[in-house]
């Protein structure tokens, strides 16, 4: 009935509706669900809400391992729980001990001298909003009719899943359709004292003990950004890079970060590897490193270390081989619909291999999938030019391709750089350095030059950098950036005021705010 509902009002032809309406009688008395989804996070969740919004019947599993440390939390995924969420209320708590210096500049009558966190009551407000979280979450998942089970499932066969209820009993239910939105956990290096000693950003959210003097092992987005809100906490991060700071994105902007960051008193401990961790009778933590360019071995102490080394997908209980799902590396394999080898076997999110592992990508892609699986919808997931910004305290934000890749795969002869350094207005009165305020375009030399990637490094850079992603998206050129009127004094106003390109040689630091 809620099928026929939906499907009439979503304005489905009457032969359509009817054969529909008749697979579902069939799947009715076949399967025990039309969905099952294997993972409670931003993907699965998508995905199994708006399936029932199609009439389909939906069953969730979401289950969390403690960590090494002993850390669990509840329904919602990474990005509720461990992820973006906490990590974005931590960098804004980070910023505002910056304000503090910042307000006294401009006028207000606070004494900035000595300000300090309180740690513990930082971890319990982030966690207490998670809690919230969860319980918004169940609470819609029930008025919203998804069933919801808090348990590890795996498949039996192709079409039938398994988990065991609280009370320790093996269920075993079919389903016409699985998705698998299961995720990723961070990895451990294989060294001594990994585990036992070492915590990751499954921990760091709700770690009791202030995190002091705190090595970050991993220059990736998880490593940078949260050596950045440590540093902005008042604590002491060191940063220990393997190769190169962000690998992937555009080589100068992640240098200008790193230089940022360095500025801001973060240490780098460059072409370094980890090689053990063991506990000092103080109750420190030493370890031992390498540096791989001089052969060199040495050693600190630090208070806490963090592993950021990447993340893990979680296949390990999925028991996909009775299915015959396809993986690599960790990961499942799927085609342009998210389909794996297993036709009505899908996967969304960071389980699958290849695509960005990004909270808005995984929502986006299990949506549209339950889409096109109950609502007769042909969209596919689009994931091309997805933007995204590392949250330091100047953010970097970027759409679309870096310098190195637009020359890669156009030739150097037949792009162009647009760049510029500029100075926020608030920049001024408490004298922040603007050092690395810089943002870049590149475009396609030749026509109204086709915008192919814009990156900034700024204040809000991912606010800055939303809406231009999706002018990006409808075929953005300079010629219509330059033809844009600027809202003036913003830092987004710098992509409508370009003039310096890189092939010209002419320094690209302005003379003033408003020329
Ligand atoms: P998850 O959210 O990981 O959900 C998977 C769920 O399935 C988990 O609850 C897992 O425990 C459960 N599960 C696993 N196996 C099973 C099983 N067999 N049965 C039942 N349940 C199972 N992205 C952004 O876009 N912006 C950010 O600012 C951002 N910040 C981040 C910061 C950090 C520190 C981290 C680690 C990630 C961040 N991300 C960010 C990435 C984002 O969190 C992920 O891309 C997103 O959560 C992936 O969603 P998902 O649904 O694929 O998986
Ligand atoms: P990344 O893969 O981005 O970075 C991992 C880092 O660890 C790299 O610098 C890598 O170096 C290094 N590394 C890997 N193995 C070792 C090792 N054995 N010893 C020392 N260093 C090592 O992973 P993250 O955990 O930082 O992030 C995971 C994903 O989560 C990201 O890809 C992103 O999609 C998502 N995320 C998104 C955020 C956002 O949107 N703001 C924030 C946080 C996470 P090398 O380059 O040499 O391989």
């Amino acid at each position: 009935m809620m099928l026929l509902k939906s499907l009439r009002s979503s304005g489905t032809s009457r032969s359509v509706l009817l054969l529909r309406c008749a697979g579902s009688l069939r799947n009715a008395i076949k399967f025990d669900y039309d969905l099952v989804v294997l993972g409670g996070g931003s993907g699965g969740l998508a995905c199994a809400k708006e399936a029932v919004a199609y009439g389909a019947r939906v069953l969730c599993l979401d289950y969390v391992k403690p960590t090494p440390a002993g850390t669990k939390w509840g329904v919602g995924g990474t990005c509720v729980n461990v992820g973006c969420i906490p990590k974005k209320l931590m960098h804004q708590a980070s910023l505002l001990g910056e304000a503090v210096h910042e307000a006294v500049a401009y006028g207000w009558n606070v004494d900035d001298r000595d300000i300090k966190p309180d740690w513990k009551k930082l971890v319990k407000v982030v966690q207490n909003h998670i809690k919230s979280v969860n319980w918004v979450t169940r609470v819609d998942l029930r008025d919203k009719k998804v069933e919801y089970v808090n348990s590890i499932g795996s498949f039996v066969d192709p079409h039938t899943i398994q988990y065991k209820t609280k009370q320790g009993e093996l269920k075993q239910l079919t389903a016409q359709y699985v998705v698998i939105a299961v995720g990723g956990r961070p990895r451990y290096p294989p060294i001594k004292g990994a585990f036992e000693l070492g915590i990751t950003s499954d921990d760091i959210f709700s770690y009791e003990k202030e995190p002091g003097r705190t090595l970050v092992v991993g220059a990736g987005y998880v490593g940078l950004e949260c050596a950045c809100f440590l540093k902005g906490l008042g604590y002491d991060p060191t940063v220990m890079v393997r190769s190169i700071v962000l690998r992937g994105f555009d080589r100068q902007m992640s240098e200008f970060l790193a230089a940022m960051m360095t500025e801001r008193g973060i240490r780098f401990l460059n072409t370094t590897i980890p090689m053990g961790v063991d506990r000092t009778p103080e109750g420190k933590l030493l370890v031992q490193y390498r540096n791989t360019t001089t052969q060199t071995d040495e050693s600190d102490v630090f208070d806490t270390v963090l592993w950021a080394i990447g993340r893990k997908g979680l296949i390990g209980d999925l028991n996909l081989g009775a299915a015959g799902v396809q993986t690599y590396n960790d990961k499942v394999i799927v085609d342009h619909t998210e389909a794996t080898n297993v036709p009505h076997i899908f996967a969304v999110g960071d389980i699958i291999y290849g695509r960005p592992e990004l909270t808005p990508v995984a929502i986006l892609a299990g949506r549209l999938l339950a889409r096109r699986l109950f609502a007769g919808s042909t969209q596919l997931m689009d994931y091309t030019d997805v933007a995204t910004t590392v949250f330091t305290p100047l953010e970097y934000s970027c759409v679309g391709m870096s310098e190195e890749m637009a020359i890669e795969r156009l030739g150097a002869d037949n792009i162009e750089v647009f760049h510029g350094y500029y100075k926020p207005t608030e920049f001024f009165i408490p004298q922040k350095s603007f050092r690395h305020c810089y943002l870049k375009v590149v475009a396609e030399l030749s026509g109204d030059q086709k915008i192919l990637g814009l990156h900034y490094i700024g204040p809000v850079a991912g606010e800055v950098i939303q809406g231009f992603a999706a002018a990006l998206k409808s075929g953005l050129t300079v010629k219509t950036l330059l033809n844009t009127v600027g809202i003036h004094p913003t830092t987004a106003e710098e992509f409508t005021r370009l003039s310096v390109t890189k092939r010209s040689g002419v320094d690209p630091t302005p003379a003033s705010c408003c020329s």
